[in-house]
């Protein structure tokens, strides 16, 4: 390693913000933050950022080569499984060392009425037949697995709003961004009449006011399971991934 170490942290998450803020200032660190530019405005990291995919495990390479990175922590979605999966495979054949910081997904509380399923078309399956008002949570880019489905009025909440129509047919798009309060989500559960939700299970506090409102309210929530972790070293918290920086510096 050159004096100055470079990490590169995959980010996405509120976790990859906080990493980058933690370690802003720290000596002879650089700091780039890696977005997919999935949202037009992303909160915008401390330190470097680049925006965009990388080209598959190549071009990762190929980056990793030409920043000559030291360090990089995949702070990703927990369902954004092909970006991390990448890493693994570009990290190994590089010998970068890489941490994942994943955080535990949500889990079943006595008092939550939870229909698990383990991938969007589940999702779509299990919705019919619990309500014809559902509060769908998911994803921009997911929506198109409920499009089939007829006799359903969706309230939709994104990040920023869509820029096409939405492939469902009776709907309203909302747009949020966490954290929620558990009272507010049974506000607008309320106000919409809503019958179930659809969430994917990231874990996390910033959107986990719906499962407990959900819970307060006695309302189902099909809840997608998160896919496997990927491998290789892990750390829960921010703190700790701040520590394995720190460590290697
Ligand atoms: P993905 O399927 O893992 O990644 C698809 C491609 O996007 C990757 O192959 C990579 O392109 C690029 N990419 C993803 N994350 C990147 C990053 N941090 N920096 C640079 N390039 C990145 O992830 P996804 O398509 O974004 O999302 C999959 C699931 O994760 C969905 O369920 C989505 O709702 C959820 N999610 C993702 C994010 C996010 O910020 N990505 C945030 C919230 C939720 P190349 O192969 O060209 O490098």
């Amino acid at each position: 390693m050159s004096d100055l170490v470079n990490l590169l942290i995959l980010g996405g998450t509120g976790e990859a913000v906080q990493l980058a803020d933690w370690l802003a200032g720290e000596p002879r660190l650089r700091v780039v933050t890696s977005l997919a530019g999935r949202t037009l405005k992303p909160t915008q990291p401390r330190g470097d950022h680049r925006i965009g995919g990388f080209g598959g495990v190549e071009g990762l390479k190929r980056y990793l080569a030409d920043q000559r990175i030291d360090l990089l922590i995949d702070a990703t979605h927990p369902f954004a499984t092909t970006i991390s999966a990448n890493a693994a495979a570009a990290c190994d054949a590089l010998d970068v060392p890489r941490l994942v910081l994943a955080r535990d997904p949500w889990p079943k509380s006595s008092g939550d009425h939870w229909i698990e399923v383990d991938d969007l078309d589940q999702a779509a399956r299990a919705v019919q037949g619990l309500g014809r008002r559902i509060f769908l949570t998911v994803g921009r880019q997911e929506l198109d697995a409920f499009a089939a489905l007829k006799n359903v009025w969706f309230l939709i909440r994104l990040i920023e709003p869509l820029v096409q129509p939405p492939p469902l047919g009776e709907c309203l798009v909302i747009t949020g961004r966490g954290p929620f309060s558990t009272e507010g989500e049974c506000r607008l559960l309320t106000q919409h009449r809503i019958e179930a939700i659809v969430a994917k299970n990231s874990g996390g506090a910033a959107t986990y006011a719906k499962i407990e409102a959900a819970r307060e309210m006695h309302l189902p929530v099909v809840m997608v399971r998160p896919p496997p972790s990927p491998p290789g070293e892990h750390a829960k918290t921010v703190a700790a991934a701040v520590d394995w920086v720190r460590r290697r510096i």
